[in-house]
């Protein structure tokens, strides 16, 4: 390490040690990072990627050549039939509530199958908050099939459960809780067991996170629609917003519907000067990926080398770009966080503070300072203010800066007594 920032020897011959054991780790993402370029790459070629692309177009978007080969792009990425991708989604949770909306219609059952689905998604579907315009004020009924107490699907549970449901829903990433990611090859066993006693179920996935973390995506092991969100991983930093929706060419036309109308769909929308950044944050989405997962994996193996607990659990695959590092106390947790602010290129001068976030049901402490607000494929720590005081960590647009994160992170630690 060089001198410039000054840490602990103790930190430093931990992050010395946390290195040497990521060696093969890092390996492996480096295969992966070099697959996922190699996808992208093939597809910009394909369809004839060009400075046209990025000019971007005006008022209703008809014949958008940037926004509609994207679409080709993108499809081609995740082995779909089609995709929306569009800066029109303001969010990750608006993405995932489009394709809900699209593809439900009133009497339909929807079932999730990975437990209760990410937070934010509670009101939309009508599990909390008023319910008014919720998938339940719509008619449509919500089934859960929880976890097994080791936080894994309930294979056994599914061809019984899946029955009769339009849409079965899963969640890839581990989200604001403590079970392991969903890997692509767990995704297909769920898709196998759901095809049993319901072939022409909707198998939907919640992509969000999961993006160029494995070889493959959920799409590859027999998903019909993976959504996520642009300020995450396939937006490569880049991306200033937007979400995405890609999969089967009528379920995609269907969100179409939703998100602009009925009849217009994917026709209308127009690229504004969104074009290049979604391009080039698609083209260095793989890169930055393994840079974040790199940082996580630093992290854990640091905080291991501290005496905490970490997941991924060591030698597991992961499915997601998430590290939860269980830090025990608000004052540990607070104390991480300030230190992850502090680290970051933007706003390092602030100091986080648990808040109600809307959407979320107990108090948020997030640190994070961002090029773009909220995104979290940059170096970022969030964490519910509730036991067992973990701080999950995720992003990192490159290892060198990710690494200083989480050292400065440690340091604050070390330096208020939490180490
Ligand atoms: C981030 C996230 C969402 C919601 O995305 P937002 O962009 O925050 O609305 C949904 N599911 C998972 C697993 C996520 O990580």
């Amino acid at each position: 390490m060089d001198q410039i920032f000054a840490f602990d020897d103790r930190l430093l011959n931990a992050a010395a040690a946390a290195e040497k054991a990521a060696e093969e780790q890092f390996a492996e993402i480096g295969r992966i990072a070099q697959h996922g370029t190699a996808k992208v790459l093939r597809a910009f070629q394909k369809y004839r990627v060009s400075a046209a692309c990025f000019a971007g177009a005006n008022g209703y978007g008809y014949d958008d050549v940037g926004r509609d080969t994207l679409d080709k792009v993108w499809a081609d990425v995740f082995h779909t039939e089609d995709a929306l991708v569009r800066h029109h989604f303001v969010s990750g949770t608006h993405a995932l509530s489009t394709a809900l909306f699209g593809v439900l219609r009133t009497g339909d059952t929807l079932i999730s199958v990975t437990g209760a689905p990410y937070d934010t998604l509670e009101e939309v579907i009508g599990i909390r908050g008023s319910g008014s315009g919720s998938l339940a004020d719509f008619g449509i009924q919500y089934k859960q099939l929880d976890l097994t107490a080791e936080g894994r699907p309930d294979y056994d549970a599914i061809p019984q459960a899946v029955r009769g449901a339009r849409v079965v829903y899963l969640q890839r990433s581990r989200g604001y809780s403590l079970r392991p990611a969903l890997t692509v090859p767990d995704i297909r066993r769920i898709v196998t067991l759901t095809r049993q006693t319901n072939p022409e179920a909707v198998i939907m996935v919640d992509n969000c996170y999961g993006e160029f973390v494995e070889y493959d995506e959920p799409t590859d092991a027999g998903a019909d629609l993976i959504i996520g969100s642009l300020i995450k991983n396939p937006g490569g930093g880049i991306a200033e917003t937007g979400g995405y929706i890609a999969g089967r060419a009528k379920l995609v036309e269907q969100c179409a519907y939703r998100l602009t109308c009925v009849g217009m769909g994917k026709e209308v929308g127009c690229s504004l000067n969104q074009c290049r950044a979604m391009y080039l944050g698609l083209f260095m989405a793989p890169e930055v990926v393994a840079n974040a997962r790199k940082t996580g994996v630093f992290a854990a193996e640091l905080f291991r080398q501290l005496g905490f607990e970490c997941l991924p659990e060591a030698g597991s695959t992961a499915g997601d770009i998430i590290t939860v590092l269980m830090l025990r106390t608000p004052e540990a947790m607070e104390a991480f966080c300030a230190g992850i602010q502090a680290g970051s290129p933007v706003d390092s001068y602030v100091t986080p503070e648990a808040w109600d976030m809307p959407g979320y049901e107990s108090k948020v402490i997030m640190a994070a300072g961002t090029f773009t607000g909220g995104a979290s494929i940059e170096l970022s720590a969030d964490g519910p203010m509730r036991a067992p005081y973990a701080v999950y960590l995720q992003g990192g647009l490159t290892y060198s800066s990710g690494k200083l994160g989480i050292l400065t992170a440690a340091q604050r630690m070390l330096d208020t007594g939490r180490l």
